[in-house]
């Protein structure tokens, strides 16, 4: 049987990653999560203090952009783990601070192209299920598979609250769903590769599907694509 790409793309907090993972863990195939790498970009930009409020210094950006190495190493649990030039970020990145930040650098030319590089060249052997919000329309537009995942705003803010709660970070609903649609407004109409879905990806809507609906439903497709 041969290896496919399968590409999910969709909304921030949609489970896009949940399950891009179990599906990759089913069938033996590697699982990247793209958001990560703009993640580990703005984690970068906040470090070294290139990253304000309102303000990115993308001279410096840009000047040591290939000075970034992001690579994913899987834990003692089977669990993927970012790495940010050989630091693990794992927990870092996951803050609201750095993912606000994230959906402004994924605007920046130069750092799209970048990340899009290293993307394909993890795609080679296919044999990969990657999540973002381009992979189906630009990273991997030959992907076998592509899913366009969706959820209300309010569906995936609480998702996300509950989340954090759970890692016992602070946050409220109301911040966590602004958050949520600022983040959807920045990713569908910046200029660089907007979030749509790609002409042949099939929507899954998850509001009211359980996770193991989900997982059923995504198993099924990647069935019907590779045992035909
Ligand atoms: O998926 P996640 O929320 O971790 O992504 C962080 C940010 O990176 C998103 O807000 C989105 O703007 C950006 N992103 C992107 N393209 C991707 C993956 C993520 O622009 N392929």
């Amino acid at each position: 049987m041969s290896k496919i790409i399968v590409a999910i793309d969709g909304f921030s907090s949609c489970g896009k990653s949940t399950m891009a993972k179990e599906l990759a863990s089913e069938v033996g195939y590697i699982y990247v999560d793209s958001g990560a790498m703009y993640r580990a970009v703005s984690l970068f930009c906040i470090q070294n203090g290139w990253m304000t409020q309102t303000v990115i210094n993308t001279d410096e950006l840009e000047k040591n952009i290939k000075s970034i190495h992001i690579e994913f190493k899987t834990n003692a649990e089977g669990k993927s783990e970012t790495y940010l030039n050989g630091k693990n970020v794992e927990t870092e990145i996951r803050t609201l601070e750095v993912a606000n930040g994230a959906s402004r650098v994924s605007t920046i030319g130069f750092v799209r192209h970048e990340l899009v590089r290293q993307q394909q060249l993890m795609g080679t052997k296919k044999g990969i299920v990657m999540d973002g919000r381009d992979i189906g329309t630009v990273v991997f537009p030959q992907a076998e598979l592509k899913i366009f995942v969706t959820a209300s705003p309010e569906t995936r803010a609480q998702r996300r609250l509950d989340e954090m709660t759970g890692k016992g970070e602070k946050a409220n609903f109301e911040e966590v769903l602004a958050n949520v649609k600022e983040r959807d407004d920045r990713d569908q109409n910046r200029t660089e590769s907007p979030l749509r879905k790609a002409e042949d990806a099939i929507v899954i809507d998850n509001s009211n599907l359980t996770r193991e609906e989900q997982r059923q439903i995504l198993r099924t497709l990647f069935d019907e694509k590779t045992f035909s």
